[in-house]
């Protein structure tokens, strides 16, 4: 793991992480049940492209992704 700092506040420890395990559904328009699942040959459906980890300064509350604060570690 690469160290943390907080860009705004440029705490260096204390910090929530947010793993994002994106789960990819089909939903039943007019209920909302799940239906099932998206497949890598559903051709109207793209792949997740948000970021695989959150991360969230516990000081100040700041929030982005985690490259955000491993840059703001390297610059300092
Ligand atoms: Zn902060």
């Amino acid at each position: 793991m690469d160290p943390y700092t907080c860009p705004s506040c440029r705490n260096k420890m204390r910090f929530h992480i947010m793993d994002q395990q994106p789960v990819s559904v089909k939903l039943n328009p007019q209920t909302g049940e799940m239906i099932g699942y998206i497949d890598a040959t559903d051709m109207m459906a793209q792949p997740y492209k948000g970021e695989a980890r959150l991360v969230q300064c516990a000081l100040c509350g700041l929030n982005g992704g985690e490259a955000l604060f491993i840059k703001a570690a390297q610059r300092m």
